[in-house]
């Protein structure tokens, strides 16, 4: 955001951006592993982190806090939380805190034989350590080729598969500043540049989230296989 800002107003623009947070670390979920990288890409960015601070209040001059801090801004942009699609509320069965449906190992709702929940609506074991899929598109690629692939073995009366996504990465952007990239559950920082992580994201941004071209159908078939991860290949052999 500020250089973003700078190079529309101008380099010498007088720029104050800051991020407002509840918990008493910046990146509560992120664990501490990569907060020390998080807090100095911040610091070196100029972006002013405020934490224990609750927002109460947004009007049109600001932000306030329920200490009572009062942050004039012109521009707000909330980030507080994410949820699955209302529409697993039409599911019946049991759902974690974000909505998501609790499905079995085949990704099935349980209780309902033709009902399969993925991605972000889906509360899933990636392994037998009691690992959670995230409402990420790391997670959400992965869950998505398991559900299709069990959909359709359900309607052949094929055997289906278990869910297992056993990888897990973090590549978090920092903006010019480049980013970070932790590898596990512990979230243990890679020892990546700043730069080679950016390279990395980008990849993940440009690359690796899309889907393939569907003019090569033998191809794209075979990508949409339960067992390709092509971001665990990128991450277990480079990181
Ligand atoms: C701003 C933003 C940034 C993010 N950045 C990252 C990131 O850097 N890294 C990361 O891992 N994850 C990121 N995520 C999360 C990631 O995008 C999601 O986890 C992922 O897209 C979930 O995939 P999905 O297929 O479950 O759902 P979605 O990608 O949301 O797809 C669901 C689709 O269903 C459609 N739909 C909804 N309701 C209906 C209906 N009733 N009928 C028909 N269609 C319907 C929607 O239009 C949508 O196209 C980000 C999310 C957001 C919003």
């Amino acid at each position: 955001m500020p250089q973003r800002l700078r190079d529309i107003l101008g380099q010498d623009a007088n720029i104050r951006v800051a991020v407002v947070e509840r918990a008493a670390d910046i990146g509560p979920e992120l664990g501490p592993g990569p907060r020390p990288v998080i807090i100095e890409a911040l610091s070196t960015l100029g972006v002013e982190i405020f934490t224990n601070e609750t927002v109460s209040g947004v009007d049109s001059e600001g932000v306030t806090t329920a200490s009572g801090l009062r942050i004039p801004s012109k521009t707000v942009i909330w980030t507080g939380g994410i949820r699955a699609s209302a529409l697993t509320e039409q599911i019946p069965g049991e759902k974690d805190a974000l909505g998501r449906i609790i499905v079995d190992g085949s990704l099935r709702v349980p209780g309902l034989k033709n009902v399969f929940a993925t991605g972000d609506t889906a509360y899933a074991a990636t392994d037998d350590e009691g690992h959670i899929a995230l409402l990420s598109c790391q997670h959400a690629l992965i869950l998505g080729r398991y559900a299709g692939y069990n959909a359709a073995a359900d309607l052949l009366g094929e055997p289906t598969k278990t869910y297992r996504q056993p990888v897990y990465v973090t590549c978090l952007d920092l903006g010019p500043w480049g980013a970070v990239l932790t590898t596990g559950w512990d979230r243990v920082v890679s020892g990546l540049s700043a730069a080679e992580a950016k390279i990395k994201k980008i990849l993940i941004n440009t690359k690796l989230i899309y889907p393939p071209p569907a003019t090569d159908r033998v191809f794209a078939l075979g990508e949409a296989r339960p067992e390709v991860d092509r971001a665990a290949q990128e991450f277990a052999t480079k990181a």
